[in-house]
C-alpha cells in the first residue's frame, strides 16, 4: 500500500535514527529526530580534551566500522569521497574509521536533517491527531521511530505496544568500560591495537588512526565480563585498574599519563539472535523501531536497520 508523505518523529540520533530519516526523506516524508545527547554521535561519538593549550580526541565508542553489504559499502564510499571516513587497515582490510573523528559520518548525516540536541524523550503518546513526544512541544507526528538501545526503547515502548516491548526487553546490550590515556611520549614498540588480551577487550592508539592529530592518545576498552563485574565502580577506580591491566599485558611499567579517565557504557555492544527481524513496524499504529539490536552488533548493522524500516513503512 502506497503511503502518503509523513511528518515521523524519530526518537535517536544515532547511525540507526539517521539512516532511517535518510530512507524517509529520501521516499517524501519528513523526519524530525530528537537526542538527548548535546550533539552528534551516539555510541559513535569522539571525546574532546583541551590540555595544556592542546585538543586530545577519543574515539571512546565505537573503533571502527566495517563495511560488508553493498549499500553500506557504497554509503562509506561516500563518505571517503567527502572526506569524513578512511581505511584503517589496522584494524582489517574492510575496516573504516571517521575522519578526523568516529563521530565524523554520524555529523554528516545529521547535518542533513531536523535534529533537536538536548532532548530526552521521556514517554510517547499516542492521541487521535497523531503521536506526540513527551519532552517536546512539537505537534503530533504522523508517525514514530524509537532508534535507541533496545533497554532504552523498551519502556518507551512497553505502554503502546507490548509485542515491540517484549522484543526489546528480551535482548541484552553488553556494558564496556573504556579508558582514554594519553601520554607525552610515544610507547615505543606497541602496536597500534591489542584485541582480546583477557581483560582487555581491545586497546588501539587513537592518534595513529588517519587523519588525526598524531598524538599518543589511546582507547583501552574491557572486555564484557569484566565491564560487567566492575560496572558500578567509580570511574577513577576502573580508570587505574585497566591502565594497570593494560600495563601487564604490554609487560612493562608504563611512563605516567598526561590524561587518565574512563567512561561506562551501559549499553554498547548489542547481542541480537540469528534471526532478528531488522526493523520492526506497525502499520496500523504507525509505530516503528531500528536499531543495532534488531539485526548485528555493528555500526553497519545499525545503519541498514534504519534503511530496512523504511522499506518495511513503504514496500
Ligand atoms: C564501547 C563501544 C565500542 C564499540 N565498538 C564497535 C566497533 O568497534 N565496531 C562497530 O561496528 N561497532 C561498535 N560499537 C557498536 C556501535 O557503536 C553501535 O552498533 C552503533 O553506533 C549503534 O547505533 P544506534 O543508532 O543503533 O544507537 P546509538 O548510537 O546508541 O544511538 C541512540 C541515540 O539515542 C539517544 N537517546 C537515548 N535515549 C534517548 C531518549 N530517551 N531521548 C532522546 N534520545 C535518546 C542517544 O543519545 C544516542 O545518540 C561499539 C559501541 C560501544 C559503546
Amino acid at each position: 500500500m502506497r503511503v502518503g508523505p509523513m511528518r515521523v518523529g524519530i526518537v535517536g540520533a544515532g547511525m540507526a535514527g539517521l539512516s532511517c530519516a535518510d530512507a524517509l526523506a529520501a521516499a517524501g516524508h519528513q523526519p524530525t529526530l530528537f537526542d538527548k545527547g548535546r550533539g552528534p554521535g551516539g555510541r559513535m561519538s569522539t571525546r574532546r580534551v583541551e590540555l595544556d593549550g592542546r585538543t586530545l580526541t577519543f574515539d571512546h565508542g565505537a573503533q571502527y566500522m566495517t563495511a560488508r553489504d553493498p549499500a553500506f559499502v557504497a554509503r562509506v564510499g561516500a563518505w571517503e569521497i567527502t572526506g569524513v571516513a578512511a581505511r584503517w587497515p589496522a584494524a582489517g582490510p574492510d575496516a573504516w574509521v571517521g575522519v578526523p573523528g568516529m563521530s565524523a559520518p554520524v555529523r554528516a548525516l545529521a547535518a542533513a536533517h531536523d535534529v533537536r540536541w538536548t532532548t530526552r524523550i521521556e514517554a510517547l503518546r499516542r492521541k487521535p491527531t497523531g503521536w506526540t513526544l513527551e519532552g517536546t512541544d512539537d505537534d503530533p507526528f504522523d508517525a514514530v521511530v524509537v532508534a535507541l538501545p533496545a533497554e532504552q526503547a523498551a519502556p518507551l515502548l512497553a505502554r503502546h505496544h507490548p509485542a515491540f516491548a517484549a522484543t526489546a526487553a528480551a535482548s541484552r546490550t553488553l556494558p564496556c568500560w573504556t579508558v582514554m590515556a594519553a601520554f607525552a611520549e610515544p610507547l615505543p614498540g606497541v602496536p597500534d591495537t591489542i584485541k582480546d588480551a583477557g581483560p582487555i577487550g581491545w586497546a588501539a592508539r587513537d592518534g595513529a588512526k588517519p587523519g588525526r592529530a598524531g598524538t599518543e592518545s589511546w582507547v583501552i576498552q574491557a572486555a564484557p565480563d569484566w565491564s560487567q563485574a566492575y560496572l558500578e565502580e567509580a570511574p577513577d577506580t576502573v580508570a587505574s585498574a585497566l591502565f594497570a591491566l593494560f600495563a601487564q599485558h604490554l609487560g612493562t611499567d608504563l611512563p605516567e599519563p598526561v590524561h587518565l579517565m574512563a567512561h561506562r557504557w551501559r549499553f554498547a555492544r548489542s547481542r541480537p539472535p540469528a534471526d532478528a527481524p531488522g526493523a520492526l513496524w506497525d502499520a496500523e499504529a504507525r509505530l516503528g523501531v531500528c536499531g543495532d539490536w534488531l539485526l548485528a552488533p555493528p555500526v553497519e548493522a545499525a545503519w541498514l536497520s534504519g534503511q530496512k524500516l523504511v522499506t518495511l513503512i513503504a514496500p
